[in-house]
């Protein structure tokens, strides 16, 4: 039976470590500051906006939220983001996505000038991670990195496999265990052979978002696998990518969900806003 890597607990460490950190900067006279945009009502976003708030509350990070209209235009959006841009005491911007079809996420992500993008998604920071400089690193790949370090997984010389292409998650896990010194192979929707890939993989990360698309057959004894997704299954119980039931007998370590990377990039995001504290109020 796999270890099962726990992000909750995990992550209630990094929070503690950071809370040490936040009342550090709040001697000196300083309170970390996020400022979150939401636009439109999406329930799963409006979740997910609420649970980084608590995050935010929890070690003393203040947050500020922007609760935009679903017909909101280009134009309010951007100017709005210039004006945070320019907010001496915010530290952080995190635009809450997907956001509206008729709004660009290119241009309003190319807007958040890049001290300011805690989540990564800024193309001047996507492309210093790419280079191997990162500062801002997105939030739920750097969480699997944290977990990887705490249960010591070494990546060096590993064949790993991500399956996924997106920007926020696919693209720079694999650029961070390129980074790492990891062989990497990038899955999508039209990989031939996905079950031949994953037997050959030492690591395996699913970032899909289809229920039970990794079965126990398609893994190798004693792998390591980390199940990104966040799915609905026929009881509308939360579940990930990863037949957890079954490849738990198989795995050499698993990620559960829920309680598994979540958590951790939420501890993560807490973890960006600080560093942009840091470095923007030297
Ligand atoms: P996304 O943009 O929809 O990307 C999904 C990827 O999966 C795409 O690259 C797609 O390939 C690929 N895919 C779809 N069907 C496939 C198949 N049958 N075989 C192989 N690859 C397949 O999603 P995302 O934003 O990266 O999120 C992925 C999942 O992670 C979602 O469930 C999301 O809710 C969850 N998530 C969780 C966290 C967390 O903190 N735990 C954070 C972010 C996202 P194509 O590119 O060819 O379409």
């Amino acid at each position: 039976m796999a270890v099962i890597i726990d992000g909750k607990e995990i992550s209630n460490k990094v929070l503690d470590e950071l809370k040490v950190e936040v009342d550090k900067l709040k001697g000196k006279g300083i309170t970390p500051c996020l400022a979150v945009v939401l636009v439109g009502s999406d329930t799963a976003s409006c979740i997910y906006v609420k649970n980084k708030q608590k995050a935010c509350e929890k070690i003393g990070i203040e947050s500020k939220e922007y609760l935009l209209p679903e017909e909101t235009t280009e134009q309010e959006l951007l100017d709005l983001i210039d004006k945070l841009n320019n907010d001496e005491n915010v530290d952080g911007i995190l635009l809450q996505s997907p956001i509206p079809r008729h709004l660009d996420i290119l241009k309003a992500f190319n807007k958040i000038i890049p001290e300011k993008d805690v989540d990564g998604f800024n193309p001047i920071n996507a492309g210093l991670l790419s280079m191997g400089f990162p500062v801002f690193i997105p939030c739920t790949p750097q969480g699997i990195m944290r977990m990887f370090k705490e249960h010591n997984i070494e990546i060096e010389g590993k064949r790993c496999t991500v399956i996924g292409r997106s920007n926020i998650v696919g693209k720079p896990m694999a650029q961070l265990l390129i980074n790492k010194g990891g062989t990497v192979t990038v899955c999508n929707s039209k990989t031939q052979n996905l079950k031949e890939i994953l037997l050959a993989s030492d690591i395996v990360i699913s970032a899909v978002g289809k229920p039970k698309i990794i079965t126990d057959d398609m893994i190798k004894q004693n792998s390591v696998v980390i199940d990104v997704g966040i799915n609905r299954n026929e009881q509308g119980k939360i579940c990930g990518d990863v037949d957890f039931e079954n490849v738990k007998d198989i795995a050499g370590y698993i990620t559960p969900v829920p309680g598994g990377v979540g958590p951790m990039t939420i501890a993560m995001l807490m973890n960006n806003i600080i560093l942009a504290c840091k470095n923007r109020r030297k």
